[in-house]
C-alpha cells in the first residue's frame, strides 16, 4: 500500500495559482496556521481581506477538510465567534537521509512529531547499486511500519531531506560528496518502493521551509540556515526567495577554501570550510589531542564536552572558531537578518553561541550584526524540514515561497481583485 491515500486526501481547488481566490486562500491558510485557534473576524483583521471573502473561503476550506470549525470564543458582549483551526489529522511522512543513518518521522500539519524511527545503513563510495537499493528497501519498510501506526491520519506525502544538492527539475542528487547515493536515482527509487510522490531537498533548504511553516522566523525575508553535520550545507532566503543558482547548486559554502594547507576534503580540494568546522573536524581535533582515544562518533564527543572534559571542549571550541570564520564571510556577503544553526553541536549552545556571536560582532562591517540562533528543535529540524516540503507543495504548488503578501499576514493588506463566487 502506498503512503499517500488519495481517496481521503482533500482536493485542492481547481484554479490557477494566479487567481485572486487562490492567493486569498493561501493567505488565509497561513494566517490560520500562525494564529489558530482564530475567529473569522480576526482573520479578516489580520489579513486585510473583506469579512465576506474570509467567510466564503473558510467555508470552502472546511468543506475540503483542511480547516476545522472549533470551539466558540468568548467576547465581553455580542455574538460568540467560532474559532477555526487547521485539521491536524493531516500528516506527512518525513525521512532525513544522513551518512550512515536514515531518521524517519510522522509529522502533523502543525509540525508536531507524532512518531519516530531510525534505520542505520552502510552506503559509501564504492558501494554497488544493489547495496544502495537494499538500504532504500529497508528504509521503506521502516517507513511503512511507522505509517501503519497512524492509520487514522490523512497522509499528504513523503518529504526527504538529504545532505547534498537536489536538481528541482530532474530530482537528481547533483552533489553529495559525503553520501554517495550516485549509484541509483534516489528520488525514483524512493518513489517506486514507497509508491508515493516524493519531495526531496537539500537539508539546509528544507530547514528554510521548516522555519517558514513551523518556526519563529516566518516573516523574515533574509535567513541563512547553516547545517553542521558530517559536512556543512547552507540554505539561503534572500529578499524572500530561496537562492538556488545554476543547477540548484547554490549554497555549497562548505566547499570554500579557508586554509590552503588544510586537510583533503571529499570534494577533492583541501582546506574547505567543512573539513575545518564540521562534526568530522571536531572529532579530528579531539583525536589530535587524545591519540589514545577509541572515540568514533560526534555524539560521544558531545557527551564528553557536556560532562566538562577539557580536551573535548577545546575540540568543539576549535571547530566553532572555524565555523565563525565562515559565518563572518557569509554575513558580510548576504546580509541575513538571522543565522540559524542546525546540528548536533547546538546541544552545547550556551557555550558556542557567545563564541559565534562575538566573532560576528568583531568582524561585522555594519552595525546590523545578524542574530545567531539554534534551530528550535535540534535533531528534529531536518525531519520537520522534510515534512514542510510536502506541506508547502500541497498547499502552494510549485512556488518556492509564497508571495510576500502571504508571508506573515499580520498587517492589513490591500484587498486583491474580487472574484465572483
Ligand atoms: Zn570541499
Amino acid at each position: 500500500m502506498g503512503v499517500t491515500d488519495n481517496s481521503t486526501r482533500p482536493r485542492r481547488a481547481v484554479a490557477s495559482s494566479e487567481t485572486a481566490r487562490e492567493i486569498n486562500r493561501d493567505i488565509l491558510l497561513h494566517a490560520i496556521h500562525l494564529h489558530q485557534p482564530v475567529s473569522r473576524a480576526d482573520l479578516a483583521r489580520l489579513t486585510g481581506l473583506q469579512p465576506s471573502t474570509v467567510s466564503v473561503i473558510i467555508g470552502q476550506l472546511i468543506d475540503e477538510g483542511w480547516v476545522l470549525p472549533g470551539t466558540l470564543g468568548r467576547l465581553p458582549r455580542g455574538r460568540r465567534p467560532t474559532f477555526v483551526t487547521l485539521n491536524d489529522r493531516h500528516v506527512m511522512l518525513a525521512i532525513d537521509l544522513r551518512p550512515g543513518r536514515a531518521n524517519l518521522a510522522v509529522v502533523d500539519i502543525n509540525g508536531k512529531i507524532l512518531g519516530r524511527d531510525a534505520v542505520p545503513y552502510e552506503i559509501k563510495a564504492g558501494s554497488t547499486a544493489d547495496e544502495a537499493r537494499t538500504a532504500i528497501t529497508r528504509i521503506a519498510q521502516a517507513a511503512q511500519s511507522l505509517k501503519a501506526a497512524f492509520e487514522d491520519r490523512i497522509f499528504l506525502g513523503l518529504g526527504v531531506s538529504v545532505s547534498g544538492r537536489v536538481d528541482q527539475k530532474t530530482h537528481r542528487l547533483v552533489f553529495s560528496p559525503n553520501v554517495p547515493w550516485g549509484q541509483i536515482d534516489l528520488h525514483e527509487e524512493l518513489q517506486r518502493v514507497l509508491e508515493t510522490p516524493v519531495e526531496m531537498e537539500n537539508a539546509a533548504n528544507a530547514c528554510l521551509f521548516s522555519e517558514r511553516w513551523f518556526g519563529n522566523f516566518y516573516d523574515a525575508s533574509n535567513i541563512l540556515v547553516v547545517s553542521v553535520s558530517e559536512g556543512i550545507g547552507t540554505g539561503m532566503l534572500v529578499d524572500g526567495s530561496v537562492v538556488r543558482g545554476r543547477g540548484d547548486m547554490a549554497g555549497e559554502f562548505g566547499h570554500m577554501t579557508l586554509d590552503e594547507s588544510g586537510p583533503l576534503c571529499g570534494c577533492g580540494n583541501v582546506g574547505c570550510w567543512e573539513v575545518l568546522a564540521s562534526n568530522r573536524a571536531g572529532l579530528r581535533y579531539y583525536h589530535e589531542q587524545a591519540p589514545e582515544t577509541t572515540l568514533t562518533g560526534f555524539q560521544e564527543l558531545l557527551n564528553l564536552a557536556l560532562a566538562g572534559d577539557l580536551r573535548a571542549l577545546r575540540s568543539i571550541d576549535k571547530m566553532m572558531t572555524w565555523l565563525a570564520q565562515g559565518l563572518t564571510m557569509l554575513a558580510a556577503g548576504l546580509a541575513p537578518e538571522v543565522i540559524i544553526i542546525v546540528g548536533d553541536c547546538t546541544a552545547l549552545w550556551s557555550r558556542i553561541c557567545p563564541l559565534l556571536e562575538s566573532q560576528l560582532i568583531a568582524k561585522s562591517i555594519t552595525p546590523h550584526t545578524p542574530r545567531v540562533v539554534a534551530a528550535m528543535d535540534g535533531d528534529a529540524a531536518r525531519l520537520r524540514g522534510a515534512a514542510a516540503l510536502v506541506l508547502h507543495k500541497v498547499l502552494f504548488g510549485q512556488a518556492d515561497f509564497a508571495p510576500q503578501s502571504v508571508r506573515g499576514g499580520v498587517h492589513p493588506k490591500p484587498e486583491p481583485e474580487p472574484v465572483p463566487a
